[in-house]
């Protein structure tokens, strides 16, 4: 997928428009080394130092893209993931098995499961349910659960799954709509795929230049309406449309910017940092102090369910 081959929003197909949001590809790679992440030379030499990454947009469903499409290496992610860089527990793996369970599914593959956190909690939450994970990463296989198989790729998985999920995957990739296509072939008919994604609707875009948010990390950007128009799209019944409220660690992050920007003040450092001090810091240790896990605004992630 380049720049003259994608003219139109894969998920709603509107003509994409160009944006003034653009990024060298190396000060990307220099802010993730300024956050403690150390590039091979091998990494390096994957990106064209002067390459310029500019983002399109939709019009219609606000799904992003960044071109030319610079996806993240084998060596990026050996470099990136060497530490702590999959979390063992999140608000869509929870989601996802309260829906396993509510459809009686009896087979799930977990496609790019990573190191099996999701499946793991699988395993531990619905004992029957036959699992299987599908990730390019060859090396994740000694980090599953026992007994659960893994496919480097998704061809080779057997047909006829109950469900198939995609946490934080499609954004990663050169061709989301094509991975979804093919993970839904994966499904008998009447079966279920899951999928989440960062919203972009929601408080990440006030660090839309955040390293991890961009190129070669995350290559595509989503909301709702894009998620749910590629739904469509493929034919896919929705049966389930949830947003993560803002989990208590993202509070010390997002809840300042949230309540600056419905105050209309978003970008003065003088009143954001009275609004953190004044506003976000104590609703934070209220929280902390009776034990509330989450607030009831839009917090990181957008997931839908549908069946096929
Ligand atoms: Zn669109």
């Amino acid at each position: 997928m380049d720049a003259a081959e994608i003219n139109y929003c894969p998920c709603c197909d509107a003509g994409l428009c160009p944006t003034d949001v653009k990024h060298f590809v190396w000060d990307i790679l220099h802010k993730w080394e300024a956050h403690g992440v150390a590039f091979s030379e091998e990494t390096w030499a994957n990106y064209p130092e002067n390459c310029e990454l500019e983002l399109f947009s939709c019009p219609n469903c606000g799904f992003g893209v960044f071109l030319p499409m610079l996806t993240g290496t084998d060596a990026f992610y050996i470099d990136v993931t060497r530490n702590e860089y999959y979390l063992a527990d999140r608000w869509d793996f929870h989601v996802a098995i309260k829906l396993l369970r509510a459809n009686g599914a009896g087979s799930v593959l977990d496609v790019g499961c990573g190191q099996g956190a999701f499946l793991a909690r699988v395993k531990q939450s619905l004992p029957k349910v036959a699992c299987s994970g599908n990730d390019a990463n060859p090396a994740v296989r000694s980090c599953l659960p026992q007994g659960v198989p893994l496919y480097t790729s998704l061809g080779d998985v057997p047909d006829g799954l109950d469900a198939v999920t995609l946490f934080q995957v499609i954004e990663h990739v050169a061709e989301p709509a094509q991975m979804l296509a093919d993970a839904v072939t994966k499904l008998r008919q009447g079966g279920m795929v899951i999928v989440s994604v960062p919203d972009h609707s929601g408080p990440i875009r006030f660090f839309s230049d955040s390293h991890t948010a961009i190129p070669p990390h995350h290559v595509t950007q989503w909301t709702p309406a894009s998620l749910e128009a590629l739904f469509s799209k493929f034919g896919l019944k929705i049966i389930a449309r949830k947003r993560e409220p803002l989990p208590d660690y993202l509070m010390p992050f997002y809840l300042h910017k949230i309540i600056a920007n419905s105050l209309g003040c978003m970008g003065d450092p003088v009143r954001e940092a009275q609004i953190r001090e004044k506003l976000a810091d104590p609703i934070i240790r209220f929280c902390q102090r009776f034990g509330i896990k989450s607030l009831p605004v839009k917090g990181h992630t957008y997931l839908v369910a549908g069946t096929r």
